[in-house]
């Protein structure tokens, strides 16, 4: 039988810790202020966005809410980036993602100031990762690690495995694996004999977007496995790890939902009340 991994335990306790720092900050005048710039009408996006502020709440980080019809132009959508980047009430920025296909998303990710980037996707703050300096981290990657390390899993000589190479959790969560010094090696579409690479994981972390595709022979008894994938069914929200098959072979598992997801949105608050404390720091208030 494996420890379940609860997310949801994790995330109160990310959302513990931005409390006390939050209540510190306003009590120096300073409320932490998140910009949530959501374009279009797309119902999963909409809802990421009212849990995001929600969690905001909680822990007195004020929202900021800027909602835009799907036509708004790139133009248009930078010069509100523009204006959040210099709003001193605003501490970091979200760009829900995905935006509408004629938006330009590279660009307007470049355009936030680094020092707003809750989401860790600047190409500065990414740069910064690969050289070994701080940086706000990517939610969803810098969650794996929170997870790893409240259940004290050490990583320190151990072999982990990333499937999915994404910017926004494989890449650069091959990077903070690596600067805890985990031997890391990272899949893909054209990995051959994926399988059989999945067995040499101590750690095992699947970010694909397919359904339960990773089964039990993927997996070494005792591993722990981290299943970030978010796939919507017939049956609700699944994960990328049958976990049926793959709970009695691992030593510790996610679960999905109440696994990966409600750590990365915790992580994006928590985001924020760094780069209030950064933004007072450098303001010597
Ligand atoms: P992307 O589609 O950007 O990347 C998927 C990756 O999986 C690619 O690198 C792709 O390889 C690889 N891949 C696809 N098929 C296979 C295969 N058959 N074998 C091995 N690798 C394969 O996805 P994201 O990284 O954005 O997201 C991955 C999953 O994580 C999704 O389900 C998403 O919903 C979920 N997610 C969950 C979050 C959370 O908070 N829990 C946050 C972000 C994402 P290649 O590069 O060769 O195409």
């Amino acid at each position: 039988m494996a420890i379940i991994i609860d997310g949801n335990e994790v995330a109160a306790s990310v959302l513990r810790d931005a409390t006390v720092r939050a209540a510190r900050l306003a009590g120096s005048g300073v409320t932490p202020g998140l910009a949530v710039v959501l374009v279009g009408d797309d119902p999963a996006s909409a809802t990421y966005v009212n849990m995001k502020e929600r969690d905001c709440e909680k822990v007195g980080v004020r929202s900021f809410d800027h909602r835009y019809p799907a036509q708004i132009t790139q133009a248009e959508l930078e010069a509100v980036i523009d204006e959040c980047n210099v709003d001193p009430d605003v501490h970091g920025i979200l760009v829900q993602m995905p935006l509408p296909a004629h938006l330009d998303a590279e660009r307007a990710i470049a355009r936030v100031d680094p020092a707003k980037d809750v989401d860790g996707f600047h190409p500065a703050n990414l740069g910064r990762l690969v050289r070994g300096l701080d940086a706000p981290l990517a939610c969803t990657p810098h969650g794996v690690i929170k997870m790893l390390e409240h259940h004290g899993i050490g990583l320190e000589g151990a072999n982990a495995v990333v499937v999915g190479r994404s910017t926004i959790v494989g890449k650069p969560l091959a990077l903070m694996l690596l600067a805890h010094d985990a031997t890391v090696t990272v899949c893909h579409s054209r990995t051959r004999d994926l399988a059989a690479v999945c067995r040499t994981a101590d750690v095992l972390v699947v970010a694909v977007g397919r359904p339960a595709m990773v089964t039990a022979e993927f997996v070494k008894p005792g591993a722990i496995v981290i299943d970030v994938g978010i796939n919507r069914g017939a049956e609700g929200l699944v994960g990328d790890v049958d976990f049926a098959s793959v709970e009695p072979v691992a030593s510790a598992i996610t679960p999905v939902p109440g696994g990966v997801g409600p750590v990365t949105r915790a992580m994006l608050v928590s985001n924020t009340v760094d780069a209030a404390e950064a933004a007072t720091r450098t303001r010597g208030t």
